[in-house]
């Protein structure tokens, strides 16, 4: 075994070297990263009539042909966690302009976003038909790639370069920005680009490479995500989302086809998530429960005797009953209340097994998002609080606007590396990204807050929104435009 390991080792640095020597492969637009970002520009590419005769080359450390391309075409029964709430502007320029054929069947699109602070019970109504979809990661990314695999692209033209990661970025002309970078891959394989584009998440490599300065902070704060199953007697006027804003942070409930929703549920700390993550998946389902509709008050008592007990099954028997008793209170003492379907989520019965997850949460923005040879999409460029759900629409803006810069530059006959094709991209998405970043980081420290005075005033600011119309419309409209165009 331990000479096989050794064979296995010395080959592997045979191929690099021989990789070495053989030189860098030229690529005009190399993207690191297949998440989302990078394969919607890569789709973006290879479909633009200006744009497809670049040859294009996307690197990613996972294994995006077998376990991404496969959900495709032999999904899974069950939702995956990592749900996103796609603006329809995000969607038409998915399907329509790149002609993505999403998987339909796993979408859920929504009429609105009921949201309540929990403190105050203050309510506000955002109704729109068909105001988001929300829709699995996985789903994106693997049409995305059933889409690039069924263009007949010519030999040569794109390249995906899976399982292997960047491990070194360099000019080609020490000292000159302008000159091609070199990026070296994991396997040994040297790579020169026109463009070098970063869709490589938070923390990019390309980003690093580029010395483009971010700015922001981490929140203290997990957002913890879960497939919920629903009970379908449940009843609900309204296909929507509710977000309930705690003294611990946001809890979002949103639609899933079925009798299926997902939850983002933002907890200060580390020390509840990492609760709520290890509870018997029944109390965890009784306590998103709760935290629909009983105080803080009520939900401090039971994360402390969980917490105090973990998994000990008299306890969550007794916090089980407990919830029902009091949630039957509430509806009870509400029966004659004709909105009472309205103001509260479907229960939830259960979580599908093993989709807990939890993700640390916080405010970044790049200063600016290119400089010579290099431009940065998506989450290497931005990250932000999932509560106004943005974070994944703002790079479908990214992509589509620096897409529109490259075949405008191309068509004036500028090199798409130089700073004079690329600012155009920045100078639209920087703006656009800013107010979100910005809204998303407000709504966080507002709502984060006990303190009596801000407390009123954000309860009447959401008393006002919801009876004020343009506000609400103006609202709506930000949560839902994916592109200012
Ligand atoms: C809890 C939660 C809820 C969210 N909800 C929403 C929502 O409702 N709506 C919304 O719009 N957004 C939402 N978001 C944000 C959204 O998920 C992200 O903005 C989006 O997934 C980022 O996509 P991306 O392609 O930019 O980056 P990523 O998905 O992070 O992809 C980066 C890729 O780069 C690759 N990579 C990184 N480094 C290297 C390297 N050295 N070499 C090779 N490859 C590399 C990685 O493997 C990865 O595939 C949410 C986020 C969280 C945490």
């Amino acid at each position: 075994m331990q000479f096989l390991g050794l064979f296995q080792t010395i080959i592997r640095r045979q191929l690099a070297t021989a990789a070495k020597s053989a030189g860098p492969k030229l690529t005009d637009v190399l993207i690191v990263g297949g998440g989302p970002a990078g394969l919607t520009l890569a789709t973006a590419i290879k479909t633009s009539p200006i744009l497809s005769g670049f040859k294009t080359t996307l690197v990613d450390s996972q294994n995006l042909t077998d376990r991404v391309a496969k959900f495709y075409d032999n999904p899974p029964e069950e939702f995956t966690n990592r749900v996103v709430s796609l603006t329809p502007k995000s969607k038409k320029f998915l399907t329509e302009t790149l002609g993505v054929p999403l998987m339909n069947d796993r979408i859920q699109s929504y009429d609105g976003l009921y949201v309540i602070d929990g403190m105050t019970d203050a309510r506000m109504a955002l109704d729109q038909d068909g105001m988001l979809d929300m829709i699995e990661i996985l789903n994106i990314q693997s049409s995305l790639l059933h889409r690039l695999n069924h263009l007949n692209l010519n030999e040569g033209s794109f390249e995906i370069k899976e399982e292997v990661k960047v491990t070194s970025i360099e000019s080609s002309t020490k000292g000159d920005p302008t000159s091609w970078p070199i990026v070296t891959l994991s396997n040994g394989e040297q790579y020169k680009t026109r463009l070098l584009v970063g869709a490589d998440g938070f923390n990019s490599p390309v980003k690093k490479f580029s010395g483009i300065t971010t700015r922001g902070w981490p929140y203290d704060t997990f957002g913890m995500v879960a497939t919920l199953k629903l009970n379908p007697l449940s009843p609900f006027a309204k296909l929507r989302g509710w977000q309930r804003f705690l003294k611990t942070g946001p809890i979002a409930h949103l639609p899933l086809p079925g009798d299926n929703a997902t939850l983002v549920w933002s907890t200060k700390g580390n020390e509840l998530s990492q609760l709520l993550i290890q509870l018997d998946p029944k109390v965890f389902s009784s306590l998103v429960n709760a935290a629909f509709i009983l105080d803080d008050a009520d939900l401090d008592y039971y994360y402390k005797i969980l917490g105090e007990n973990p998994n000990d099954s008299v306890t969550n028997e007794s916090v089980i009953d407990d919830i029902t008793q009091r949630i039957n209170q509430v509806w009870d003492s509400l029966k004659n209340d004709s909105l009472i379907d309205e103001r509260y989520p479907p229960q939830v019965i259960d979580i599908v097994d093993k989709t807990r997850a939890r993700f640390p949460l916080k405010l970044s923005h790049a200063d600016i998002y290119c400089s010579d040879r290099i431009a940065l999409v998506g989450d290497a460029a931005h990250t932000t609080h999932p509560l106004a759900g943005q974070g994944l629409n703002m790079g479908q803006h990214d992509v589509e606007e620096l897409t529109r810069a490259l075949e405008k530059g191309t068509l004036r006959g500028l090199d798409i590396g130089s700073m004079l094709c690329l600012e155009p991209f920045w100078g639209e998405c920087y703006p656009f990204n800013n107010v979100r970043l910005g809204m998303a980081d407000k709504l966080h420290k507002i709502y984060g807050t006990n303190f009596t005075p801000v407390v009123q005033l954000r309860s009447l600011g959401l008393q006002l929104t919801d009876s004020l119309g343009p506000v609400k419309n103006l609202l709506i409209n930000t949560l839902t435009a994916g592109s200012s165009k």
